[in-house]
């Protein structure tokens, strides 16, 4: 079986502390055949920090570490660029850069009434039911101005809100009053040729959500087939979790093949 990891870190992100050559290693140990690597570049940072050598430090490493691997993976260089919003600029410059095989697109912080709610940080439970709706509703929002913008090889975690208000928080959320920008975002890709990502992070009982199942059972209705599997791992345990249950059950959706990008090119393989 071949299973590539679309979303994986390295310590070129501030939070993840593993070398390439680790997360490299422990790739071949899994079983995995290819991995792409996706950084961070969160552009809400950009007055900060020197975000386009850092991107660029990431690509470098792997096109400095791939000729020893070459027998036993195969790695790619991506870029994670998140919020790109608050900077498309810039954004498309890092999109831009030299060797680069494959672009993710997301969305981590939620800018509404002049405060910024990081997903991964904000406080779900002392904020009222209606606050939380009006997140979620900018959420999505933001990812349909965020793939317009940008124009991503594949759109990130777009279940990612859940992650926070549900799992950590375990705050009432469900995705079905969002169902309409949800297919607004489905119909984008889908006609903008942008792969789908299964985010694998996070799922500790092996298995997908429901709701996930049935936001990809909407999603290949509707006639998408472009998907990729990303594990977001930033732990070496991480890589590739779940990716066998996952094949199954999009299998069992329809689908018989998902995406990797190299050069930015997108080739399928079969699931
Ligand atoms: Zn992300
Ligand atoms: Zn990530």
């Amino acid at each position: 079986m071949n299973y590539i990891d679309m979303h994986v870190h390295t310590d070129h992100s501030h939070d993840c502390k593993v070398p390439l050559r680790e997360m490299c290693d422990t790739a071949i140990a899994k079983g995995l055949s290819a991995i792409n690597i996706s950084d961070h570049c969160d552009i809400w940072k950009w007055q900060r920090c020197d975000l386009y050598s850092a991107a660029k430090n990431s690509i470098i490493d792997v096109l400095d570490t791939r000729a020893a691997y070459h027998d036993r993976l195969t790695i790619t260089a991506g870029v994670e660029i998140g919020d790109c919003f608050r900077n498309p600029k810039l954004s498309r410059q890092v999109a831009e850069i030299e060797g680069l095989d494959c672009v993710t697109g997301s969305v981590h912080s939620v800018f509404l009434d002049e405060e910024r709610y990081p997903m991964a940080s904000t406080d779900f439970s002392v904020l009222s039911d209606e606050r939380i709706v009006e997140i979620a509703r900018r959420y999505f929002e933001e990812v349909r101005e965020m793939l317009e913008l940008l124009h991503p090889d594949i759109l990130a975690h777009l279940t990612y809100a859940a992650r926070y208000i549900k799992k950590r928080y375990h705050r009432e959320f469900s995705f079905m009053p969002y169902l309409e920008q949800l297919d607004d975002i489905y119909r984008y890709i889908i006609a903008h040729g942008i792969a789908l990502e299964i985010n694998t992070a996070y799922i500790n009982d092996n298995r997908l959500p429901e709701e996930d199942v049935m936001l990809l059972r909407r999603y290949y209705s509707m006639g998408g087939r472009l998907i990729t599997l990303g594990s977001d791992a930033h732990k070496t345990e991480n890589l590739g979790n779940i990716f066998p249950a996952a094949h199954e059950i999009l299998r069992g959706i329809g689908f018989t093949h998902a995406c990797r990008f190299e050069e930015r090119m997108m080739s399928r393989y079969a699931l």
